[in-house]
């Protein structure tokens, strides 16, 4: 399958990663939008979380925690964080495998563009 993510899940795409287990990988954006800019992703290719279904109601729920656990250990649980993820054109995904972006170390504005 021609995806991104996916070929960064399985190293041919190198990436500086942050956390990975069975089911996820965390890694660094390519282009940081904060100081702390990281992307979970699920090992298993889902569109998006419009495309999940009831068989991956544990796997999000795991991310959910995970990011939260990944949050914390880069100290951004004080000050805060974003979580975000893009669904569809007008939702601004542009690589087509579910991923949520964490975002922290600055202020950020809402909304959102
Ligand atoms: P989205 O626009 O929500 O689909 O987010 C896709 C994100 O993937 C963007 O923030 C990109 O900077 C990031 N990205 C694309 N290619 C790579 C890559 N090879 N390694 C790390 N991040 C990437």
């Amino acid at each position: 399958m021609n995806c991104i993510f996916c070929k960064i899940v399985s190293g041919e795409i190198p990436s500086t990663k942050v956390y990975e287990d069975e089911d996820m990988l965390a890694f660094r954006d390519l282009s940081p939008q904060a100081p702390e800019h990281v992307l979970l992703v699920p090992k298993k290719h889902i569109q998006s979380i419009s495309h999940a279904g009831q068989e991956d109601l544990s796997l999000l729920g795991k991310m959910q925690l995970k990011l939260a656990e990944i949050a914390r250990n880069l100290g951004l649980e004080e000050a805060g964080y974003r979580v975000v993820t893009n669904i569809g054109s007008d939702g601004g995904q542009t690589v087509d495998h579910l991923h949520y972006h964490l975002l922290g170390g600055r202020s950020l504005q809402w909304p959102p563009g």
